[in-house]
């Protein structure tokens, strides 16, 4: 997401802030985009990942709940984020996509977690 109150012509790092935490974008935090300017850092990815693909603890959300990046509501697993307010959650399919994005970008040395 962007930060409230950004200037839409001046648009820095800092006010581009991941939906699960609400850090803003860093070098070393990259990030990937879902729909409507809504964001995951590296750090919330690999935890998702983590549990959600790894550990198959992804949990279901109750219609019409939807994912924070892709917008729609899917009867599969999901990661909840408790580290902001609104708790979004983000479906399995974003995040093995953002995933494979972050893996691609040699820059952002992202691994998906095993
Ligand atoms: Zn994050
Ligand atoms: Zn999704």
């Amino acid at each position: 997401m962007q930060r409230q109150g950004a200037d839409p012509e001046n648009m820095s790092a800092e006010d581009f802030l991941c939906d699960f935490c609400l850090r803003c974008w860093a070098p070393q935090r990259p990030m990937v985009e879902g729909h409507r300017g809504s964001l995951v850092c590296g750090e919330c990815l690999a935890e998702a990942h983590r549990a959600v693909v790894v550990r198959g603890e992804g949990i279901s959300v109750p219609d019409p709940e939807a994912c924070a990046l892709c917008l729609m509501h899917k009867d599969e697993p999901h990661w909840r984020s408790t580290k902001v307010e609104a708790r979004p959650v983000v479906c399995r399919t974003c995040i093995k996509r953002s995933g494979a994005i972050l893996e691609k970008d040699p820059d952002s040395g992202w691994k998906r977690p095993e």
